[in-house]
């Protein structure tokens, strides 16, 4: 198909090729061409493509039923699918509702979480403290918590936005702090707000454990994570993790909140949860919370495709596939070798300014001063410039212009947690060659 005109519209008018197969990390479009996914999408294919395990399983249930009413019949897709995400969770994460993405995973916490505390007899509770930036999604109450202005602004008398604290980009720092008290004095503009909006009147907080489309792979210092914890304890606050990005072993841990044994109260996961073989999503509550709720008399809120057979028959299928290769902890260990071969980048190019992230959830950002950590001139449009360097030589990446208070351009490489060493060599290989052709 070579059509110049289409009749689908997305927000950015480039013209892309159309894509014909794809296997593995490798994507084909219909030239014949050859690219390396080398961020998942955005951060989705994370058992590769064309998994054979998973088409089977799709099939399968294909020949069966493709659609059952979940008011009108269970389906075991869904049954089994619940079933193994719950033993994959921290303890006491054992009830799970469907949906069908990450913005609908996210809208579906938050009306969990207010018709939970509705139950408590705490209906003052409305609040949604969430952090500055982020990404939480697209629909309206998702995008209430989105701190990234270009997107979430136009709306603005459309929804209700909610209070910000700053995510701790403490890499921008220039104190004297050592991490462990740098974590803590982010951790704490969460009191510090809760008490400003009134306790009484706060639901919950979420937060990205590692941010992801908005700041690039951030990670915190350890002690934010138990602080952001007993602070919600301590104020009888719901913490609500946004695992979409960061969900099914991404980082290294099946969900990140694993890195630092911290069990939230609500977790939302998407993308790596089917892996691109299927609209789906999660939420994932504890037990004590989801009983209080049907015993009330119902969760009051749901989508006709929740718990879809098909979608669930993949889901299931990719979560087998994750402990059958191992792909949790290669992911750990992929992690390891692909930071350090980033980090060695930074000598061989001045401009960039920091590499994060952990397991496959990693970043390099882009500066004119490392020690300043001044940006690249907007006009440069280095995100954009630098992505289609690396596309024309076959490497597909991810990249953002954005960062807590300052504007700065970061780069995603997030490859299938199926990378081999060898593959990570050929990623590198040609993102040398894109750095070059940037550098000159
Ligand atoms: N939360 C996070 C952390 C995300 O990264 C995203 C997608 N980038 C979403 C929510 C929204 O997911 P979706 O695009 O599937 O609606």
């Amino acid at each position: 198909m070579t059509s110049e005109v289409s009749n689908l519209f997305y927000m950015a008018r480039q013209p892309r090729p159309f894509l014909d197969r794809a296997e593995g990390i490798y994507m084909y479009d219909q030239s014949g061409k050859r690219y390396i996914d080398g961020s998942s999408g955005a951060m989705v294919s994370n058992i590769g493509h064309s998994n054979p395990n998973v088409l089977a399983a799709m099939k399968a249930q294909m020949d069966k039923s493709t659609f059952g009413y979940r008011l009108h019949f269970r389906t075991e897709a869904s049954e089994f699918l619940a079933t193994k995400a719950a033993s994959m969770m921290p303890e006491g994460l054992d009830r799970v509702f469907f949906v069908s993405g990450g913005s609908e995973a996210v809208e579906s916490a938050i009306k969990l979480a207010r018709q939970y505390a509705i139950t408590q007899g705490q209906a003052s509770r409305w609040k949604v403290i969430s952090r500055f930036p982020s990404y939480h999604g697209c629909t309206l109450g998702a995008l209430a918590l989105t701190g990234y202005d270009p997107l979430a602004r136009p709306f603005d008398p459309m929804m209700r936005d909610m209070p910000k604290i700053a995510a701790p980009t403490c890499y921008l720092d220039r104190d004297n702090l050592s991490d462990e008290a740098r974590g803590l004095k982010y951790a704490d503009l969460l009191r510090e707000e809760i008490i400003a909006q009134g306790p009484e009147s706060v639901l919950a907080f979420i937060m990205e454990p590692i941010g992801g489309a908005s700041t690039g792979a951030l990670v915190a210092p350890d002690s934010y994570y138990a602080r952001i914890r007993e602070i919600c304890d301590e104020f009888g606050i719901l913490l609500i993790y946004d695992e979409v990005m960061t969900g099914v072993g991404r980082t290294g841990a099946f969900i990140a909140a694993d890195h630092w044994g911290i069990v939230p109260d609500i977790v939302a996961m998407s993308k790596g949860f089917a892996a691109g073989y299927a609209p789906l999503g999660a939420v994932v509550a504890k037990a004590s919370m989801v009983e209080a709720l049907l015993d009330a008399g119902g969760f009051l809120h749901g989508y006709t495709y929740a718990g879809n057979p098909l979608a669930c028959s993949a889901g299931l299928a990719v979560l087998q596939e994750v402990e059958r290769l191992g792909l949790v902890s290669n992911a750990a260990n992929m992690g390891d070798i692909l930071k350090g071969r980033l980090t060695d980048l930074m000598e061989r190019y001045p401009f960039i300014g920091d590499v994060r992230g952990k397991g496959l959830l990693l970043a390099f950002e882009l500066v004119s001063d490392r020690e300043t950590m001044t940006p690249l001139p907007k006009e440069l449009n280095a995100y954009l410039t630098l992505v289609e360097l690396a596309y024309e030589r076959g490497l597909i990446i991810y990249s953002r212009r954005t960062r807590g208070g300052v504007e700065g351009d970061h780069f995603l490489v997030c490859p299938p947690l199926i990378i081999t060493p060898e593959q990570i060599e050929e990623i590198m290989a040609i993102l040398i060659d894109s750095l070059d052709a940037f550098a000159r």
